[in-house]
């Protein structure tokens, strides 16, 4: 907008009257995409906008020539019409590609321009002046695809990571970092512990103060563990009110401490204006070189299945296999 505003000018001062009254409808039409804009009405702005630069390079074109370099504007509108989402891709193409003829044809069809400036020791400099701003928007939208696109990739593949309700490591993404894990700590014979974790009777949370509740103790109950854990340590939301945790470096009696700490931090939490508190079963087994994960896994099920037994709100260790 700003642009045409000072061609509006600069053709006035030129006395090429035409063009400075065309500017001014683009000043115009400038102003009503931007409101479009405003109005999330963005394909329609964005051939408002094309539109309008097409037009107008091809006018200036005949009118003055091609030595002031107006007809690089088309590549700019070419740019413009695809960032239009509601364009298909084999439309825009079409359009884009047939911008870019007339690009070409600007050369042929207008040799010989309608009027000769009387500054045309300024061409060279203007044509600099116009590739450059023309840059602007071709570099503008490729960085904008770009961005959109790595924006993108990282949410598909923190949605394909994670779990919705608690954001916590789901079980199939786990399965890599655990392996990594495993290995890394076979590797540097460091131990390392896995336990499964169950929340309490929370059949019953459901059933005494609804879902929505429920869900809401999932989420914090998820939420302190992945606080007190250490950053090399992985979380995963097994399955409901589930939840598995690998420790690398980790041995037994550290992983029992730290289990300690974290039954308490749960026991201590209230809910639903402090009407509900849960408790936590663990059951923690380390995992041996030659043992496979569905082994381990086993051993920790086992565990905490004991801890059921013995009352729950406990952390039982699986014995160790030789
Ligand atoms: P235990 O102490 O033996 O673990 O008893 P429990 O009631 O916790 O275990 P049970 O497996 O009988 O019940 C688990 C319940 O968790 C049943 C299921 O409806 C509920 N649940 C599973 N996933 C979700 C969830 O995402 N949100 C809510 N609100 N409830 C869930
Ligand atoms: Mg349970
Ligand atoms: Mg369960």
């Amino acid at each position: 907008m700003g642009l045409h505003a000072c061609l509006v000018f600069a053709f006035w001062y030129a006395q090429v009257e035409l063009l400075s009254v065309f500017n001014v409808l683009s000043v115009v039409t400038w102003w009503f995409g931007i409101t479009l804009l405003e109005r999330e009405q963005q394909s329609l702005a964005l051939r408002i906008f094309s539109l309008e630069v097409t037009i107008h390079s091809v006018l200036v074109c005949a009118v003055i020539g091609t030595d002031y370099g107006f007809q690089f504007y088309l590549w700019a509108a070419s740019c413009l019409l695809l960032l239009d989402t509601q364009l298909k891709l084999k439309q825009a193409v079409v359009w884009c590609a047939a911008i870019i003829v007339i690009f070409a044809l600007t050369y042929t069809w207008f040799e010989e321009p309608l009027t000769y400036i009387d500054y045309q020791m300024f061409a060279p400099y203007l044509h600099l002046l116009n590739v450059i701003v023309c840059g602007i928007p071709m570099i503008y939208t490729i960085g904008l695809i770009r961005e959109i696109t790595i924006n993108q990739q990282r949410d598909l593949e923190t949605l394909a990571a994670h779990d919705s309700l608690t954001h916590l490591f789901n079980r199939r993404y786990a399965h890599g970092l655990i392996q990594q894990a495993y290995k890394s700590c076979i590797n540097q014979q460091q131990p390392i512990c896995v336990v499964m974790a169950d929340i309490d009777h929370f059949k019953q949370v459901n059933d005494l103060y609804g879902h929505e509740l429920g869900d809401e103790v999932i989420e914090r109950v998820a939420q302190c563990l992945s606080q007190q854990l250490n950053n090399a340590d992985i979380a995963v939301r097994w399955g409901g009110e589930e939840f598995l945790l690998v420790l690398p470096n980790c041995s037994q009696a550290d992983a029992q401490k730290h289990l300690e700490q974290l039954r308490q931090s749960i026991e201590a939490m209230t809910f639903g204006k402090g009407a509900l508190q849960v408790t936590m079963s663990f059951g923690l087994a380390t995992w041996q070189a030659h043992c496979d994960f569905e082994e381990v896994l086993k051993q920790a099920d086992v565990a905490l299945y004991k801890s059921k037994h013995k009352g729950r709100n406990t952390i039982t260790v699986a014995p160790q296999v030789h």
